[in-house]
């Protein structure tokens, strides 16, 4: 049995340790958007550099982008945003509070407060919807529901100098369609052939309407999306691929097995243009433990594309509606879609088609809370409690602290001389105040993997400590063989 652990002592140690804090907070905090600190910040970079390196880097077959957020309006019109992109919600009449009908529950003998903190894994907008057995999350009041109504979940700004003649933009809720929106500038300017796949890592804005739970559910996120453009007939084959070694990334990087699994879609819940979808979901510690998507895989055929298609065929009207979405219908798809602009040709197979496309779609901050939560123990030292964060070194915010044991004889200078040979590989620490105990306990709940500590038998011999965070293992290594000692250690 996987451990359980409390969301809030996450939380606590996140602001404790300057990992996440709430956004504005000195005004009192706004609603579910998080600033991330010092440590968080180097986190969360780790979190995105392996993620761009196993699926850009390490591989021949994906190129990267970095599209803008703010797009053409019509995009959102083409993806079904403008229109679709909206979640259905009813209010309690008890208590005024607004929830997600998918997130509601049957009254069921399970308690309120697993009610409170379950967000549930569909995200439906279907037809008639029978409220009557439903309990409120915040009062537990059952069947006390409004109709339930649509929530527009795209924010909305504005550009221009004026009221007049400015026009209403999206800040864009995914950052795939700004993918699509230039398959053909990478078509054209790069060598890729199919199967290909374009990746991006940006932020993404949702007006959510519930969002619970720290960083799982925001309104402002980061993802890290690819779109795998490859030819009708593989698509299976590829979507198998990107299903493993999206799962396999979150092993290696060292995520608990028994934490994480598939869930696939049925069909009944299915997106209508998705021929499969998967979801690699996490155990997150909510209420008694809770199965939450990760990541999505998804395998969108040829929708996205041909839809553009249609979006590009109906620029005129979007002039001549003065840009208002509401009154623009798209055009048909033209009868020859597949010669169409975002069309590819197969030069050796001689054939053009519109190419199917896999994606996998992360949360960098789902992700970056799933790593926080796998890493989080605390364990009994000597009668001591002591927290820790077992990252992989990968994504540890620092690699390294150096410590003289203490300040004088010498000691600071030759822990300053290692500091800044190290500093150049990667991310060190000096401290030299307090208790070296304290030091490193420290240094484990910011879960840094290695301790270096300058000692007396330094001055002799030229060797120091090295301690391991997670066994506090500690053996002495000469100073000359630091350097090449940690880089292999820490696969940097
Ligand atoms: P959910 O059902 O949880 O709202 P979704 O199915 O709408 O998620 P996708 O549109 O598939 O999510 O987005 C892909 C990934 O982006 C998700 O798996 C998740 O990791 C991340 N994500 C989506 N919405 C949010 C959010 N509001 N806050 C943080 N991460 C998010």
């Amino acid at each position: 049995m996987a451990k359980i652990t409390k969301l809030d002592d996450i939380v606590s140690l996140c602001k404790r340790r300057g990992f996440i804090f709430q956004s504005s907070e000195i005004y009192g905090g706004l609603a579910s958007c998080y600033d991330y600190g010092p440590l968080g910040v180097e986190l969360k970079n780790n979190v995105k550099k392996a993620w761009w390196k196993a699926v850009v880097q390490m591989r021949d077959d994906v190129v990267g982008l970095d599209s803008s957020i703010l797009m053409h309006p019509l995009i959102w019109k083409a993806s079904g945003h403008a229109d679709k992109f909206a979640d259905l919600i009813a209010e309690c009449k008890k208590c005024n509070t607004r929830t997600r009908v998918d997130h509601l529950k049957e009254k069921t003998n399970q308690s309120a407060e697993e009610h409170t903190e379950h967000i549930a894994i569909n995200s439906a907008i279907a037809g008639a919807q029978d409220l009557s057995n439903k309990v409120c999350p915040n009062c537990g009041s059952v069947g006390t529901f409004t109709e339930p109504m649509p929530f527009k979940l795209m924010f909305e700004t504005r550009m221009g100098a004026n009221i007049d003649d400015s026009m209403t933009l999206y800040l864009r809720p995914e950052t795939a369609q700004g993918i699509f929106a230039n398959f053909a500038n990478v078509l054209d300017s790069t060598r890729v052939k199919i199967p290909f796949g374009i990746a991006q890592i940006g932020k993404s804005f949702r007006n959510e309407v519930t969002t619970k739970a720290f960083i799982f559910r925001t309104r402002e996120f980061e993802q890290a999306e690819l779109e795998f453009f490859c030819e009708p007939g593989t698509d299976e084959k590829w979507y198998e691929h990107w299903k493993e070694a999206r799962f396999n990334w979150y092993i290696d990087l060292g995520l608990n097995k028994q934490n994480l699994r598939f869930r696939e879609h049925d069909t009944n819940e299915l997106a209508h243009y998705a021929k499969s979808c998967v979801d690699i979901e996490y155990r997150f510690p909510f209420g008694s433990g809770d199965w939450q998507e990760l990541e999505g895989v998804a395998n969108r055929t040829d929708y996205d594309l041909r839809q553009h298609q249609r979006g590009m065929r109906t620029l005129n009207s979007w002039y001549e509606n003065n840009g208002d979405l509401t009154k623009i219908e798209l055009k048909e798809e033209a009868d020859n879609y597949e010669k169409g602009p975002l069309s590819y040709f197969d030069n050796e197979k001689k054939k053009r088609y519109i190419p199917y496309v896999i994606e996998p779609s992360a949360g960098i901050d789902r992700s970056t809370l799933a790593f926080l939560v796998d890493a989080y123990d605390e364990e009994e030292v000597r009668g001591e409690k002591r927290n820790l964060l077992k990252f992989h070194p990968v994504l540890a915010p620092v690699k390294v602290a150096i410590f003289p044991l203490v300040k004088r004889d010498g000691m600071p200078d030759i822990a300053h001389n290692i500091a800044n040979d190290l500093k150049k590989y990667f991310n060190c620490f000096y401290d030299e105040k307090g208790a070296v105990g304290r030091r490193y306990r420290r240094q484990d709940e910011a879960g840094t993997p290695f301790c270096i500590t300058v000692d007396g038998q330094t001055l002799e011999d030229k060797t120091v400590t090295v301690r391991d965070r997670d066994s506090m293992d500690q053996i002495r290594i000469s100073t000359d063989q630091l350097r090449n000692h940690l880089r292999e250690k820490l696969d940097v």
